[in-house]
């Protein structure tokens, strides 16, 4: 393709808005626009990411630090959106809302008897443990939903030292929302004092952590009001026991043990189903230099940057064309920059575009019957004759 049929507007400054290296690279070399829209160079990369993509792997192949879980494959960046808990180790990754971590029961006690006490203001773990002199994992929370389909009651305990994560509770029961008020009081239960003793028609489900923990605090149904020792089997029993809480950073790691650290990340796809905007942030967060882009050649949106440098005698211009076609009917992939600039500021536009190999049309080595070739990330350049550009091209690649 041509230069100016793209109408590439490459930018001299870094935008403002650039939070991040690779970014501000696709902005300059435009791939993007400031505002994140894809421009047609970007375009072209995404064409070559999608005809590759029939390989599941095809992500391996491009030198990107991934980290994977079992379906989704994330690239870690700042200014990611998708947190994940990663265990450096054995490589562990999985979003942090449903990630698995190896749980710590507590040690084994006798149950004790269930006792009735006031606990003025104590309507959450911390204030009630702060008021009991108990630690958090010490007590149960309660929270409150109704099942989308149905519209059932459904009360759900995790350990008062957990963070429930909604996302495991849907994946187990489905689609929820929070329980009103009056769904609340319907079943018997106290906001801020709830418990799942004594419902009525409720779904209850509880985290895996709850019956292995005795003697747990938890809400009496009555504001203002406690229990102390109440345990899940006997005071009352949950329909559903699953694993529903979040892991955090520090937690042990489910299969090695280490402790988990989190990272923000951008998802690059999940299955077979790619974020090819997301990969071409992340080829560019990875593959690039002082001077612009540097792709890998099976991600860039050309192999070869092709240019002429404007002659006093001879017509550069037609001899880059010749190349140009011929190349082009080889299979090869060229972007020609066909514009009458300066040698200098084509220069920098290949490297800023970065296409794997340049090559350089210019009146000096013509005269010797000779083009240059520089493979973008050499430091030196390389004449071949002209007759022999499409078997070097074949050999360097
Ligand atoms: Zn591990």
């Amino acid at each position: 393709m041509k230069y100016q049929q793209l109408n590439i507007q490459t930018q001299r400054e870094f935008p403002n808005n650039a939070r991040t290296q690779g970014f501000g690279w696709l902005v300059r070399a435009g791939y993007l626009t400031r505002e994140n829209e894809i421009l047609p160079l970007g375009g072209q990369v995404i064409e070559r990411l999608q005809s590759l993509s029939s390989d599941p792997s095809f992500l391996t192949h491009f030198s990107l630090p991934l980290l994977s879980s079992d379906h989704e494959t994330f690239f870690p960046i700042s200014t990611g959106n998708v947190e994940i808990i990663h265990c450096e180790a054995c490589k562990y990754a999985e979003r942090r809302e449903l990630a698995n971590f190896k749980k710590t029961p507590f040690s084994q006690e006798a149950e004790l008897p269930i006792e009735k006490v006031l606990t003025p203001d104590c309507p959450t773990i911390e204030s009630l443990a702060n008021f009991l002199n108990l630690p958090r994992e010490k007590t149960a929370k309660a929270l409150m939903y109704t099942r989308t389909a149905g519209a059932q009651f459904v009360f759900v305990a995790v350990r008062g030292d957990m963070q429930l994560s909604e996302a495991k509770l849907k994946k187990v029961i489905g689609e929820v929302r929070l329980a009103t008020a009056e769904e609340i009081s319907k079943a018997g239960a106290a906001a801020g004092y709830a418990s799942p003793i004594g419902l009525k028609d409720a779904l209850i489900v509880v985290d895996d952590l709850i019956p292995q923990s005795p003697n747990l605090a938890a809400g009496a149904n009555e504001t203002g009001y406690h229990l102390l020792n109440t345990n899940c089997g006997r005071d009352y029993s949950a329909a559903i026991i699953a694993d529903l809480v979040e892991a955090a950073a520090g937690d042990p790691c489910p299969r090695c043990g280490c402790p988990f650290t989190t990272e923000s990340t951008v998802s690059l796809g999940v299955k077979r189903e790619f974020n090819f905007e997301n990969i071409l942030l992340a080829l560019a967060e990875t593959h690039h230099d002082e001077k612009g882009l540097a792709f890998p050649k099976s991600a860039a949106p050309f192999d070869v940057y092709l240019m002429h440098i404007t002659g006093k005698e001879s017509d550069t211009r037609t001899i880059a064309e010749e190349i140009y076609t011929a190349l082009s009917s080889a299979g090869v992939s060229v972007l020609f920059d066909d514009r009458d600039e300066r040698a200098g500021v084509k220069f920098n536009d290949a490297d800023l575009i970065g296409c794997p190999l340049r090559i350089t049309v210019g009146e000096k080595n013509l005269k010797e019957g000779m083009v240059e070739l520089k493979p973008r990330k050499a430091e030196k350049n390389m004449l071949v004759p002209l007759a022999d550009v499409i078997s070097k091209i074949r050999e360097t690649s």
